[in-house]
């Protein structure tokens, strides 16, 4: 079960991804979890994207890809991954079909988790985040149980400078955007499945295990 989740900010993409592995008990691989890791083993590759991350540089392609491979060989992968945030470009996505070639696995689903842009405004400004774990929730989709305190960890919420009206449409514009190539590439390359995101969050799951399903 070799994954790929894509979705715009505010699709709700991080709640399915939490969903997915759990279910199917298969590592999460996202792209900050990754440099972590990396750096914190001391690789060689994580040494490299930590001197630009302390730059506040972007961490250059050969340098991401380099630790996506690493990561993708390691033995939890053998059942099956989900990988979030990576990639985000044509390139990056080129660069992975060569890794998963090598490694003599193939992607079997991207899934999208679609949802209106005029919806994704509105989701987007009621969004609040935990100060010390980064669980977030909604004001009106997903609310804590207790106003301004995370479920999970007890931290306090907060609502990121970028997540206000004035530069939310902005940011989903650059997204929408950036995105587009990427979904026509996996588009033909028949991998892509479009999992209606405005349901709600149970039902949006129900679609992915249904997708799923068939896999095993
Ligand atoms: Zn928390």
């Amino acid at each position: 079960m070799n994954l790929v989740l894509m979705g715009l900010p505010g699709a709700g993409k991080g709640t399915q991804a939490e969903k997915i592995v759990e279910k199917y008990n298969i590592p999460h691989i996202s792209t900050g979890d990754m440099f972590r890791a990396a750096i914190k083993d001391g690789t060689e590759l994580g040494l490299q994207a930590k001197s630009f991350m302390d730059k506040g540089e972007l961490v250059p392609d050969e340098v991401t890809i380099g630790i996506v491979r690493e990561r993708l060989s390691k033995d939890d992968c053998n059942q099956g991954f989900l990988l979030d945030g990576f990639p985000r470009t044509v390139p990056q996505a080129e660069a992975l079909e060569a890794i998963l070639t090598d490694l003599e696995k193939k992607i079997d689903f991207v899934i999208n988790i679609e949802v209106d842009s005029a919806i994704l405004l509105e989701r987007l400004t009621g969004r609040r985040i935990c100060k010390d774990c980064g669980a977030t929730y909604h004001l009106v989709f997903n609310p804590p149980s207790q106003e301004g305190t995370c479920d999970k960890c007890g931290g306090e919420l907060y609502q990121r400078a970028d997540d206000n009206a004035e530069t939310v449409g902005t940011r989903l514009q650059v997204n929408i955007e950036q995105s587009k190539p990427l979904l026509d590439f996996y588009q033909e390359k028949g991998y892509l499945r479009n999992i209606d995101g405005q349901q709600e969050i149970n039902k949006v799951f129900g679609d992915v295990e249904e997708l799923l399903g068939g896999l095993k």
